[in-house]
Parts: structure tokens; sequence; C-alpha cells
């Protein structure tokens, strides 16, 4: 028998787990999506006015240390290169590297250290030494000390989170690499690319599926769940439930767009760690795959800011050293676990901070083991 399933969201979470059910013959899949398109956040149209592909919910750079995950997408996508890197500007000094690199204590310093033990040493007269930090501060000072944390890492968290970085959980600051070297990549990951075809593309593929029916513009309604067997569902948990706890707190971004007849920065995006209201600024023309023959520069720049009544979307789960928001989820998630027809998955189902590399890994562990489970 063909059993009936529905996936709330088409963007990574879902659509995976859509694939992967209706890859086994077993089951037809219906996918909705309350947006007018596929791709969740990644969705990134060509604005033919222009000819740019632009990332409408903020630039997306692909990055894993995983070759089955990068092998499982390229069955959807072909790839180019690019290695992302980020510059940071500050002022009195201009653009400098970040993550920090010998590069940018050199020049933030004007010192000319010469190597990476040169540039240990120097940072040791900085540091405060901390073996077992407990909140994002002491990651940061414990390597660069508190004038580097504060003007890469203080303000840009306050603008980024609205916490202090004491408030913020190490495990946030650990997602930046720590050089001493001039490596100037901003991630470790072996794999880094950008799709081909952008991710609509690979989107389009990866939902390609007889099995596979899409109704985009399509609000989930709770009298909907009871026509399938299972519901992989990737909306807000707490909206689910109600709120019937509280609200989970999370930061959403506001962008601004704007055309310029000329302009120049050194990576495609740019950080500003000032105290201003900006965290980045990405020209789309510098991302591969995005110049399609732009006469024009777009710069897009963006402020994050409070999911405020629903109105803006909800980009990052707010995991604070007090962990009250993470209390918060564990009581939605202890009544998610009664519902035995359904699945929260993805950033807003499971409250996680996920990378695009990890939601996918996730998406195919859930849609494994309930493969399993129900054969
Ligand atoms: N961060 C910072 N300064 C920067 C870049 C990042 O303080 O210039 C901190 C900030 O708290 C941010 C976290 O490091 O939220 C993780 O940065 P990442 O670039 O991974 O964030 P994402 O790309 O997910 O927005």
């Amino acid at each position: 028998m063909i059993a009936d399933i529905l996936i709330v969201g088409a963007g990574f979470a879902g659509a995976v787990i859509a694939r992967q059910l209706a890859d086994s013959g077993r089951f037809n899949v219906k996918v909705i999506d309350r947006r007018d398109h596929i791709a969740g956040n990644a969705h990134d149209p060509i604005n033919p006015d222009l000819n740019l592909r632009v990332h409408q919910y903020g630039p997306h750079i692909f990055h894993t240390n995983d070759q089955r995950i990068f092998d499982y997408l390229s069955r959807f996508t072909e790839w180019l290169p690019y290695r992302h890197q980020v510059q940071a500007w500050v002022d009195d000094v201009g653009y400098v590297p970040l993550p920090i690199n010998r590069t940018t204590i050199n020049r933030i310093y004007r010192q000319s250290l010469y190597d990476e033990e040169a540039v240990k040493v120097f940072l040791s007269t900085l540091r405060i030494p901390n073996e077992n930090p407990s909140n994002a501060r002491q990651v940061a000072e414990n390597v660069f000390g508190p004038d580097l944390t504060e003007l890469f890492f203080g303000r840009y968290t306050r603008k980024m989170w609205d916490l202090d970085l004491t408030e913020l959980p190490a495990e946030v600051l650990k997602r930046l690499p720590i050089r001493y070297d001039d490596n100037a990549d901003y991630f470790n990951d072996s794999i880094q690319a950008m799709p081909a075809d952008g991710y609509i593309g690979l989107f389009k593929k990866l939902l390609d599926h007889p099995a596979i029916s899409i109704v985009l513009n399509c609000e989930f309604d709770k009298a909907m769940e009871h026509e399938y067997f299972h519901v992989f569902n990737s909306m807000p948990i707490d909206v689910y439930f109600d709120e019937c706890f509280g609200r989970l707190p999370y930061r959403s971004i506001k962008f601004e767009h704007q055309l310029m007849p000329e302009h120049s920065q050194p990576t495609p995006t740019i950080n500003f760690t000032d105290d201003g209201c900006y965290t980045r600024q990405t020209d789309w023309r510098l991302y591969p795959g995005c110049n399609l023959g732009a006469e024009h520069v777009l710069l897009t720049k963006e402020m994050p800011c409070r999911d405020e009544d629903n109105r803006f979307e909800r980009y990052y789960p707010v995991k604070t050293v007090s962990g009250e928001p993470q209390q918060l989820y564990k009581r939605y998630k202890a009544k998610a676990e009664q519902l035995k027809h359904m699945t929260f998955i993805g950033r807003c189902g499971q409250y996680i901070y996920y990378d695009m590399h990890q939601v996918v890994a996730n998406s195919l562990k859930i849609a494994q083991v309930f493969l399993e489970r129900a054969s």
C-alpha cells in the first residue's frame, strides 16, 4: 500500500525528507509551503531587470566536511567552486580579514609579526587564559583578549543577537575558526561551493519526482493532519502549539537594497563590526553564479531585528547562557513527542541553529529511521 505523507515547508529539511520517502517507492508525498516559492530561506531567484541572482533571505554559502552530504546534493546540482572569505571594515584601519588572522593582527596593532609563532606570542600578552570558557566572551578573550574581542565580536553580537557576549553560549562563537596564519577562509570545511543553477535549481531537481506534489501559498491547518499517515512539520514548534507555554525567541533580519552605478568591496560579503545597525553588506555580482551580466551593482545590507508580531521571518533561534529559551523549547519538544503522527524538523521545528549541510544530514537521518520503522 502507498501511504500519504504531508510535509510542511519546502526548505532543505522538508525537501530532503520528501525526496527520500518518494525514492523509497512506498509513499506519496505532498509538500506545502505558506510562501510562494520552494527552497525555504535558500530561495535565490534571478532578478531579470538586473541580471543578478539574489539570495532573498541573505547569502547562503554551502560548506561541509561530510563528503556523503555533498555527494547526495550533487545528484541534484552541479557546483561552482568558491571558498568563502569575508573582510570586516574597521574605522581608521580599513578592511581586514575575518576570522582574525595574522594579517588582521598586524594591521590592527601595526605590527609585522612574521609567522604563526610570533602571532601566538603576541596574543599571549593580550589573552585572558580560560581552559573552560562558559560564554562567548570568555571564548574570544581566551584567544584574543578584551580589546580585539570587543572590536570584532562584542558590538557585532549585540546588534546580531541583542545580547552581550557574556549572555551568548560559547558554541556560537566557536563556529568561527581561530587562525594564526594568513589563511583568510571564513570556514575550515574541506568542501565549499555554490550550486551552479542556484539553490532554486537544486531544489527543483530535488523535488522533481512523480510521487511528490507541491502546493505553494498554502498555510498549514491542523485539520489537514488527520488525512495523512505521517506529517513532517518545519513550522515553528511553538506556533503549532499556539504558543501555549510562551513564545520562543528568534532573531530576524531586515534587508536594505541599494542600486549603485559602481562600487568596490574586497569580498562578496563584508561585515560591520562597529556599533551601527548593520551587520553585513553583500555585493551580489561577486558571488559565483549570481552575476548573469549585471550592469548595475546591487548592495544588500542586513539589519538584525526581533521577529515582532510575526511581521518578520524567523532566522536564528536565540539560545542564551541562562538557558531560558532552551528550557522553553524542551517543554514544546516534550509535548511534540506525544504526537505519534508528527515529526518536527528544521531550524524552526527543532529550534536548532542549523547550517545547510547539518539540516540535510539531520533530514537524511530522520527519513532513514522513519523508513526502517515503517517497514
Ligand atoms: N560574529 C561576530 N562578528 C563577526 C562575525 C560573527 O561577532 O564579524 C559572531 C556573532 O555572534 C555571530 C556568530 O559569531 O552570530 C556566528 O557568526 P556566523 O557568521 O557563523 O553567523 P551566520 O552566518 O549564521 O549569521
